[in-house]
């Protein structure tokens, strides 16, 4: 067992991790499609560098890294949708300062092609940093797509490539880790390649209720805007009873960090801080997520529906009723395609049930 063993597939970037963690270049850029767990990497490719023994995952070095309470491994938040300017010179000011304890500064610093993006883009900033490395820091660099802007800083990385792991693949992991194969195949199917929220979901006793709710929608709009809204009300709620797990883990999480600072060693920078707008970053993906299963749960009961008719004569009947689905799809389509571009899940939902109850 070390800190790779986590990046289930990655099989040919954990090579390239492992031939470097001796003697690290200044900059790696790791990219790979959403789900690809670009983060998981990085920071197990730290806890590699800065682990006597390269990574074994279980010194105190290694939990360090991987609790994210680690002063040598520095995660860069930004503060803007986008990479801002002065995110880039702190950046710049830690990769300045030598080692506390490990042998190296690493700077972790995940979606990067934001700083192509914006009135003042960041990216030549970045791009100055990356020119000048200190000896002792390393840069890890995660993009989830490499815009043709950010070419000149990848002439700077060492690039490695990760790979999306496909549904069979989650499914597979976790029936081997012991969950039933229905539950694997649901988790794998609501998790959108990604394999801690399936392993998350897969643990949820809550999951085939959600599917269920979500499964009643078509039959329980009734065409009256106060049933839309009661159903948007009890979808909201589902949300937040999808949330308990995560916020339990995160709470875990906190007390973990408190019991760490009580012990007396005073380490450099305000991590709690950080671990805090992580957790709230975490909730609002969650969110997301668990609203983009319950999209992904209704298209495949208007699937099913349109899938049923396919036997039956084409009359008017059927025509129509094959007209309705096909609308329906598009409606939860747009809806899927909003929940990019909006944060207000209530409104999105309004919107939606509104719609579906109106064909
Ligand atoms: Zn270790």
């Amino acid at each position: 067992m070390d800190v790779f063993d986590r990046l289930v597939g990655q099989e040919a970037a954990i090579a390239t991790m492992r031939s470097h963690r001796t003697r690290p270049v200044h900059a790696y850029l790791f990219h790979g499609p959403a789900g690809s767990n670009v983060r998981d990497a990085m920071i197990s490719f730290a806890a590699a560098l800065q682990c006597p023994e390269g990574g074994c995952g279980s010194c105190d070095v290694c939990r360090r890294v991987l609790e994210g309470v680690e002063p040598d491994v520095v995660e860069a938040h930004r503060g803007g949708v986008t990479w801002l300017i002065e995110d880039i010179h702190e950046i710049e000011r830690v990769a300045r300062r030598k080692p506390l304890s490990c042998p190296y500064v690493v700077v972790v610093m995940n979606e990067v092609e934001l700083t192509v993006l914006g009135a003042s883009p960041s990216a030549p900033a970045l791009l100055k940093t990356l020119e000048e490395p200190p000896r002792r820091t390393v840069f890890l660099l995660g993009v989830h797509d490499t815009p043709n802007d950010l070419a000149t800083v990848l002439s700077r990385c060492v690039t490695i490539p990760l790979v999306g792991l496909r549904e069979t693949d989650i499914a597979r992991i976790l029936m081997n880790e012991g969950v039933g194969a229905d539950a694997a195949e649901l988790s794998a199917a609501a998790a959108n390649g990604d394999l801690e929220r399936a392993r998350l979901l897969a643990s949820d006793p809550g999951v085939a209720e959600r599917r269920a709710l979500w499964s009643s929608v078509p039959e329980r709009l009734n065409g009256t805007a106060a049933g839309a809204m009661a159903l948007v009300d009890e979808v909201h709620r589902a949300i937040d009873a999808a949330l308990v797990p995560l916020e339990e883990r995160q709470a875990t999480e906190s007390r973990g960090r408190d019991s760490d600072a009580s012990g007396g060693s005073r380490r450099g920078g305000a991590p709690k801080a950080e671990m805090e707008r992580r957790h709230r970053r975490e909730v609002r993906r969650a969110r997301l997520e668990e609203l983009r299963f319950g999209l992904v749960t209704l298209t495949r009961v208007y699937r099913d529906r349109m899938a049923e008719l396919w036997g039956s004569p084409l009359d008017a009947r059927t025509q129509q009723r094959l007209a309705t689905y096909s609308d329906a799809l598009g409606i939860v389509d747009e809806a899927f395609r909003r929940t990019t571009t909006t944060m207000d899940e209530v409104l999105l939902l309004s919107d939606l049930f509104l719609q579906l109850g109106r064909l």
